[in-house]
């Protein structure tokens, strides 16, 4: 049994929504996982909004709005009329449903209430329309099996029995289909893997279901080894580990959300990224297998904040370097790249909102600089470190180029550079020269 999960364009349209249809009908006897259709989230997101602020009418026109559009897609998805009212039927049900609320109190349940619609209506939606195609489709309620925990984690031993109680109470299915992103908390209550969670609900259902793949169909063209956009003649990505994955998945690559790495990995079972509109292409495999000594892929993150804290009393101190993450993490800004030396070390942060507020409290501690607009380039591989000569190569690739810093060893997967942003499309073009 596999796991296949198309994301929210991939089912964006009624033309979209038969495309699928027939690729996961050809595919076998497997759970197709689908996101909202695209933009549906952040209507819904849109009515929280105004039913917070008690505007009931700003509430009512986006309801209104989102209900012609899947008039809309209704009329276009089904032939026949048995089809479309019941389709019209649920779909309008929802919205009326929706609308009750803009008559009660509104706190955080109603709220992820009313953002997982979005996933209830695009399942029934396709599995309504499998099954006027003549196919055996069978919702399961991801409400019913995916739960997680009083810290928001997921109850992974929960998932895997009620997913196989619902999984066994449906035996005569072609297909299973169930929703992404949605499911329930420690108090039963609905709730949700947060934005671009439904790659995490597809990881999780492959790992409790021991599949033999998962595969993420998007619709953006696969992975390159370098961005296309700004580098000529890029190459496919066709494997990676799953650390290399999550490596550029951190580094701005639009690959897996980073949280989905995890449960495949762990389970060891292997993840497929495909393109719903290139479906015979090979895609990217990510598996637990390293290949030795294969740089596979260099990526981008933009806006990086470089932030120096110089001190003598750093010398043969210890402590130092605790007292100055924790000013950091008072301020929930995330560290992602650290160099050090005796008496100094140097930070890159992506979120600034409390910047001043961070300088201001590292001044206690040293000398502190500030470099704004600076980029990392993220050179993702087997960089084992008993492995010679990559690090040369990168770093030779870079000799015209000022680097701000450098960090390797953190992993057996990188090595990254912080350069000017202006830099940037330089040492991309740079490093595809000399590595691939
Ligand atoms: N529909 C949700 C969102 O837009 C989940 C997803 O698409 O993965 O964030
Ligand atoms: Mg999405």
């Amino acid at each position: 049994m596999k796991v296949l999960k198309f994301g929210g364009t991939s089912v964006g349209s009624a033309q979209r929504i038969q495309h699928v249809a027939d690729l996961v009908t050809k595919s076998g006897r497997n759970i197709v996982v689908l996101s909202a259709m695209s933009g549906t989230t952040n209507s819904l997101v849109e009515i929280t909004g105004y039913l917070y602020n008690k505007n009931a009418e700003g509430a009512k026109d986006t309801i209104a709005r989102l209900q012609a559009k899947y008039d809309q897609h209704i009329a276009q998805l089904y032939k026949t009329k048995e089809a479309k009212k019941e389709a019209t039927d649920y779909v309008h049900s929802i919205f009326e449903y929706l609308e009750t609320f803009t008559k009660q109190l509104f706190t955080q349940v109603e709220e992820k209430i009313i953002v997982a619609q979005g996933e209830l209506i695009s399942t029934r939606m396709m599995a309504l329309y499998l099954q006027e195609q003549g196919v055996k489709a069978v919702l399961l309620p991801a409400l019913d099996f995916m739960k997680i925990d009083m810290r928001g984690e997921p109850d992974t031993d929960y998932i895997r029995e009620h997913l196989q109680a619902v999984l066994e109470s449906a035996p005569e299915a072609d297909l299973y289909i169930t929703q992404g992103f949605i499911c329930r908390n420690a108090h039963d209550e609905v709730d949700n893997l947060q934005r671009g969670g439904s790659d995490y609900s597809a990881s999780l259902i492959g790992a409790a279901v021991g599949a033999e793949e998962i595969q993420i169909w998007t619709d953006i063209d696969g992975m390159h080894n370098n961005d296309p956009r700004i580098v000529e003649g890029t190459q496919p990505v066709r494997h990676l580990h799953f650390e290399e994955a999550a490596e550029l998945g951190y580094f701005g690559a639009k690959i897996l959300h980073p949280t989905c790495i995890q449960p495949a990995k762990f389970a060891n079972i292997p993840v497929r990224l495909l393109n719903t509109m290139d479906p015979s292409a090979p895609g990217t495999l990510i598996n637990n297998e390293s290949e030795h000594g294969t740089i596979k892929a260099v990526a981008a993150k933009d806006n990086i904040t470089a932030i120096k804290i110089k001190s003598s009393r750093m010398l043969l101190a210890h402590g130092f370097l605790r007292r100055v993450f924790e000013i950091f993490e008072s301020y929930q800004t995330s560290i992602d790249m650290i160099c050090t030396s005796e008496v100094g070390v140097s930070m890159s942060i992506d979120d600034t909102r409390h910047l001043s507020e961070i300088v201001h409290d590292l001044k206690r501690y040293g000398t502190v600089s500030v470099d704004l607009d600076m980029c990392i380039i993220c050179v993702v591989g087997d960089m084992d470190w008993e492995n010679v000569g990559f690090e040369s190569r990168a770093m030779d690739a870079m000799r015209d180029i000022p680097v701000r810093m450098v960090s390797f060893g953190g992993s057996n997967y990188n090595i990254s550079f912080l350069v000017k942003g202006e830099d940037k499309e330089r040492a991309l073009r740079a490093l595809s020269k000399s590595l691939f």
